[in-house]
């Protein structure tokens, strides 16, 4: 069982005000593996002073000096991935392929913004005017437990990059993952005070930052709804905000898509981080001519996946992060059936032969319609939905019909003709052929996912103020 009870504030560990203690659990075994004491609104304040005062020197820092404090960054957080690996697999349960890409992109998120600022013009002129691009001034990142490693970086790596000072809080069910990164970050040196890390309780810690007077900024990673009272909370303030919430991503097959190519990472889409991705392709639109191959390529595909403890480095998915989750995905997969939708592959249950651990069974859906709760609703669990469409101009249509734009796939053997595709789709990202992440574009969600962009000048444009002095 492991303790921690210590929260970082102005360069220390320090033993939080807050009393309240939360249980940490393996999610693969369902056994309590640590507890976390958490932080209260106090912790807040004391964090908030401490960021407040660092901001005074780090907003009048150089460029090079913002980008040697995000080499040391990235030196740290490297030194220690296996151990960071290790946690992540403990705690969250991520499969291998997941926690690999995500260590490196938390360490490589430093570099990126490095990059991104060595090129990056805080001056410039317009007409006669002197434009400034200024540090909006303390900021908040609040994350959640789905990538807590990556969130947490990338969203400090930008405020050091604007001259920002920062106020972290991740998920209350991250600690182990966060006690470690700390460590890390804390080993890179920086001066006191530039980031301050408290658990908490949303509710609490959450709330508190959200509508602190001395905050200029959040930055939010994690669901619609809470997205929607950050966003209240902040604007008694008129706090700047950047928003990643949720998705229901459509994943569409073009009628000319060769499928022993495209089915394995249609389902890679989908069942992305053992589909608790914000960005997991969950609708398939699928060319009505061809459905019953489509259908038979999946249920195919699908049975060769392995479902299990992400320790074995050949598990594609892994379980649930939390009882709660387990839950939630099947009401929904009990949800589709009532629904009228047919189960291709999977259902409700733990898949044969587990009798521990929130394990679910990779579960689609055909006969699904674009009105049913199960193509609506964001699951966040390893099910999809199955959706046919009878030419582009109808596909756009059902891609385009959803509250949700956060990122979108199509697949054809015709780039060009996907990128016409693209070019009609309401999302912040449009994925072609499984084209790999580009880090320094702009990410983040047309309408109800969200407001704003990170990564690259667009994100590091989100922590700054632009000031134009006219002579
Ligand atoms: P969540 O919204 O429940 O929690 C996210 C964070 O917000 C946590 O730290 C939580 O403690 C905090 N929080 C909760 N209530 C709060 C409140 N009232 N005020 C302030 N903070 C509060 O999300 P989750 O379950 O941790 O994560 C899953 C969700 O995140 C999914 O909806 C997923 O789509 C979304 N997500 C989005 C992206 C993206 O980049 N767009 C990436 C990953 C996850």
């Amino acid at each position: 069982m492991r303790t921690t009870d210590t929260i970082y504030i102005n360069g220390s560990f320090v033993r939080p005000h807050g009393k309240e203690e939360a249980p940490l659990f393996n999610p693969a075994t369902e056994e309590q593996i640590g507890t976390v004491r958490l932080g209260d609104e106090q912790d807040v304040d004391n964090a908030v002073s401490a960021a407040k005062a660092a901001f005074a020197s780090q907003s009048q820092s150089s460029k090079a000096e913002r980008i040697a404090m995000l080499h040391s960054l990235h030196d740290a957080v490297a030194a220690r991935a296996s151990d960071l690996a290790d946690a992540m697999r403990e705690e969250y349960g991520a499969p291998a392929s997941f926690v690999g890409f995500s260590v490196l992109h938390a360490a490589t998120a430093f570099l990126n913004m490095a990059k991104t600022l060595e090129s990056y013009e805080f001056r410039r002129r317009i007409g006669h005017a002197e434009i400034e691009m200024r540090p909006a001034g303390v900021a908040a990142a609040i994350t959640p437990w789905n990538s807590n490693y990556g969130f947490i970086c990338n969203k400090l790596a930008t405020a050091i990059a604007a001259g920002a000072t920062m106020v972290i809080k991740p998920s209350e069910m991250s600690a182990i993952q966060t006690q470690l990164l700390t460590e890390c970050l804390h080993a890179a040196g920086l001066p006191d005070g530039i980031f301050n890390i408290v658990n908490g309780y949303g509710h609490v810690v959450g709330a508190a930052l959200s509508s602190h007077h001395d905050i200029a900024k959040i930055s939010f990673t994690g669901s619609t709804v809470t997205g929607r009272a950050i966003l209240q909370a902040a604007a008694a303030t008129f706090k700047r905000v950047t928003l990643e919430l949720g998705g229901k991503s459509p994943n569409i097959i073009l009628d000319d898509a060769d499928l022993d190519l495209v089915i394995p990472q249609v389902l890679a889409a989908g069942f992305a981080n053992s589909g608790q991705a914000c960005i997991a392709g969950t609708r398939i639109l699928a060319p009505e001519g061809r459905l019953t191959e489509i259908h038979d390529h999946l249920a195919q595909a699908v049975a060769t996946l392995k479902v299990g403890d992400a320790s074995d480095p050949t598990v594609r998915i892994g379980p649930m992060v939390s009882r709660k989750q387990w839950d939630r995905v099947q009401s929904y997969i009990r949800l589709g059936q009532e629904e009228g939708a047919r189960l291709i592959v999977g259902g409700e249950g733990r898949p044969k032969g587990v009798d521990r651990g929130w394990f679910v069974r990779p579960t689609i859906f055909s006969g699904v319609n674009n009105d049913m709760r199960i193509a609506r609703e964001e699951i966040f669990g390893p099910v999809l939905c199955v959706i046919p469409y009878r030419d582009e101009t109808h596909a756009l249509e059902i891609a385009n019909d959803t509250v949700y734009g956060l990122q979108a796939y199509v697949f054809s053997s015709d780039v060009d003709r996907a990128k016409r595709m693209a070019d009609r789709i309401e999302a912040g990202r449009v994925v072609i052929n499984g084209a790999p992440h580009e880090p320094a574009a702009p990410f983040g969600g047309f309408k109800q996912s969200g407001i704003g962009r990170e990564f690259g000048a667009a994100g590091l444009e989100s922590f700054l103020e632009p000031r134009a002095v006219l002579s």
